[in-house]
């Protein structure tokens, strides 16, 4: 039985305020929830996050991470700094990121290397834009993400890996994929590991990602290849981040 995991996306929104007012919210309300929570929150609020998790069921994500050890690389952050700070998973290949800062296949296919060998593990992002989906390639451009992924990890390496599907459209845009559309998806996705390794498959979490609200979450976890949701907006709002949590429940 794969356990269900909600991981917030706090991208670049938070202040220490009011972090401490949604944190306290949250942590709150887990008793009412029965799967794995994750808050992946902005670099310098690590630490402050980290202490605030520390006696509670939540734990900590970055959002990115530098594909590099160490060395010249000013304004990076290596995957060994964010274990120190208690960080258990690093958001790797968000499409805002793949967009707006150019990573490539290959240079996501090196973060979630990096961030494995730290002892974390990747929640590897893939999605496809609504012009690739329009055109019939939806399935063809998540597999190719995958497969890159794949190859320099090799399927034993994904043993430590959560995949979320986001689809680029539907990432703050309010738009959801249908609860079919994303199965069929998630269905793909575990086709295309199962057909290395069925075993590494079949424990494979793959999140759904991309304007999950309270309304609707539920249909979408009931779903027999969605195992949890990457939450952005909604996630920045307690009682609709523990509502989403809920909705996990099993
Ligand atoms: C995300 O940032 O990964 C995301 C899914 O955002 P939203 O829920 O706001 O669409």
């Amino acid at each position: 039985m794969r356990k269900k995991l909600v991981a917030g996306n706090w991208k670049m929104h938070g202040s220490i305020q009011a972090n401490v007012a949604l944190l306290d919210g949250v942590i709150a309300g887990m008793s009412g929830v029965d799967s794995e929570v994750l808050v992946c929150v902005p670099y310098p609020y690590l630490a402050q996050v980290s202490a605030k998790v520390q006696h509670s069921r939540l734990m900590l994500g970055a959002q990115n991470v530098s594909q590099h050890e160490a060395g010249a690389y000013t304004g990076e952050v290596a995957a060994a700094m964010l274990a120190e700070f208690g960080c258990a998973y690093v958001i790797v290949g968000h499409s805002e990121r793949r967009a707006l800062f150019g990573e490539t296949d290959q240079v996501v296919a090196m973060k979630c290397a990096a961030v494995l060998a730290a002892g974390m593990s990747p929640v590897l992002c893939v999605g496809e834009s609504l012009a690739e989906r329009d055109s019939g390639r939806a399935k063809s451009v998540v597999s190719r993400q995958l497969s890159v992924v794949l190859d320099c990890l090799g399927v034993a390496g994904f043993a430590k890996v959560v995949v979320a599907y986001e689809p680029v459209w539907a990432i703050g845009t309010g738009l959801t994929a249908t609860p079919f559309q994303a199965q069929e998806m998630h269905a793909a996705i575990r086709a295309q590991v199962a057909a290395l390794s069925p075993v590494v498959a079949e424990n494979l979490r793959i999140l759904y990602g991309g304007s999950v609200k309270p309304q609707g979450a539920a249909e979408l976890f009931a779903q027999a290849d969605i195992d949890g949701g990457l939450i952005g907006g909604a996630a920045l709002v307690a009682e609709d981040f523990l509502a989403i949590c809920r909705a996990a429940n099993s």
